[in-house]
């Protein structure tokens, strides 16, 4: 007898990496059940998918979440998650991963699904331990104006574990490092799109500080495929998915000012509060488990996702 196809429900499907994760799975032949309220994502993510495998359902998770039949798989990625969108909708951002997560694995737990989390590196927060691996408990300020990301994160990977322990939800949890690629939003504020957009527009790079903090980047692709690995692995506790090659923010405004060919100069501006220093994964945890690790270098996903932006930018024009 055929097997059963699977069916995976996706929290923020609309969003960046949601949507990625929306491709992946269908072209692995599931079925797909995408769920976003457009907050931060939007419809042009999902609007090339045309499989009768795919649903798309508005839904804001931080109300009770219904869905009929079988699921099997609960991925839980829905969050603002640039620091420019969770200052503006901080309250929000903290009843996502709080209300939403409860929200998402009371789903799961329904289901009898397998639950995933997407954390994130900024659990570590301005860290002291450099690189950063799991057993790192981390550095945050609780009441910075990051923290309503980082706490909110902190608190969903503790839900996750709790409901592992004690309800016996099947759960994993990813902790997901900078990570770039098409479908970033132009104006989101995040370093990459940021500097694409600028140099693409002979505008200067606004480098914050000194531009000598660090942070390591991931091309989506990979990440996604890391996704679903330490889904289909069998271990709860946080991985660590990101790439370990780290770059200075003044070096990359330069690479993309070199890949694009753009006339743009840089410009320092202030440096946000509570800016992570130093920021690099150790992925060894990832190469063991999940048999994983990037394969993408940083100048050729720039180079991807430089003509995406060039194609998308050139799209807005004539809207
Ligand atoms: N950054 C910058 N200019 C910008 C946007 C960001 O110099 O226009 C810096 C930011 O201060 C941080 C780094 O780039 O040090 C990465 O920022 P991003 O928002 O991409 O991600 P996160 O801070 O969450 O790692």
């Amino acid at each position: 007898m055929a097997e059963r196809q699977k069916v995976s429900v996706i929290t923020g499907a609309a969003g960046f990496i949601g949507s990625h994760l929306c491709d992946f799975l269908l072209a692995r032949g599931h079925r797909v059940i995408g769920l976003d309220n457009l907050n931060t994502g939007t419809l042009r993510n999902l609007e090339h998918i045309d499989s009768p495998d795919f649903v798309y359902m508005n839904v804001d998770i931080t109300d009770f979440i219904e869905i009929d039949g079988q699921v099997d798989y609960v991925y839980h990625m829905a969050s603002p998650a640039s620091p420019v969108d969770y200052l503006q909708i901080p309250l929000h951002t903290l009843k996502v991963g709080a209300v939403g997560t409860r929200n998402a694995i009371g789903l799961a737990k329904w289901k009898r699904a397998r639950f995933l989390l997407a954390s994130t590196s900024e659990v570590y927060g301005d860290p002291e331990v450099h690189p950063q691996s799991e057993d790192y408990w981390g550095n945050v300020n609780p009441i910075g104006p990051r923290s309503v990301y980082d706490e909110a994160k902190r608190y969903a990977e503790t839900t996750t574990m709790a409901y592992q322990r004690q309800q016996g939800v099947d759960t994993r949890i990813i902790r997901i490092f900078n990570t770039y690629g098409p479908r970033m939003r132009p104006h989101d504020g995040r370093a990459v799109p940021t500097f694409i957009r600028q140099a693409l527009e002979d505008k200067h790079l606004t480098v914050f500080g000194d531009g000598s903090q660090t942070r390591s980047f991931c091309y989506v692709s990979d990440l996604v495929e890391g996704i679903y690995r330490a889904m289909m692995s069998g271990y709860h506790f946080p991985v660590n998915l990101g790439n370990p090659a780290e770059y200075t923010i003044r070096k990359l405004a330069e690479l993309i000012i070199e890949i694009t060919g753009s006339k743009s100069d840089i410009i320092y501006q202030a440096l946000p509060t509570d800016d992570p220093r130093r920021r690099r994964p150790d992925i060894s945890l990832a190469k063991k488990l999940l048999d994983w690790e990037p394969t993408l270098k940083v100048e050729e996903g720039l180079t991807h996702t430089i003509s995406w932006f060039k194609e998308y930018l050139a799209e807005e024009q004539l809207r």
